[in-house]
């Protein structure tokens, strides 16, 4: 669970990426949830969270380099990735258990 500020209207949200309870915005292209993710808890004290909630309330939103957005992309980008291929990550383990025990097996027969 993690402390996120909804950039439309300021309102508080837990999670970075579940619609907001106020406005009803998610952030769905891959921008917006890098900037979501540099305004919550990941990032930011909770002292610092609440600043930026009033400050996007009183119509100024926060500004973000674009170098730390095009950071943060990368990273989401990058753990979708790791999400995907780790699928075949534990079938691979077991086959490989698997060879091991037949192996081990094969030598205890023969000796
Ligand atoms: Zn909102």
């Amino acid at each position: 669970m993690s402390q996120s500020v909804c950039l439309r209207c300021g309102a508080l949200k837990t999670g970075a990426w579940v619609t907001c309870p106020e406005c009803r915005h998610v952030p769905a292209d891959l921008r917006d949830r890098a900037k979501h993710i540099l305004v919550s808890d990941a990032y930011l004290s909770a002292a610092v969270i609440l600043t930026t909630s009033a400050s996007i309330r009183a119509g100024h939103p926060p500004e973000f380099p674009e170098a730390q957005v095009q950071t943060e992309i990368r990273e989401i980008e990058s753990l979708e990735q790791e999400g995907e291929s780790s699928f075949g990550f534990p079938l691979v383990a077991a086959t490989a258990v698997l060879l091991l025990l037949a192996a081990g097996a094969a030598f205890v027969w023969l000796d």
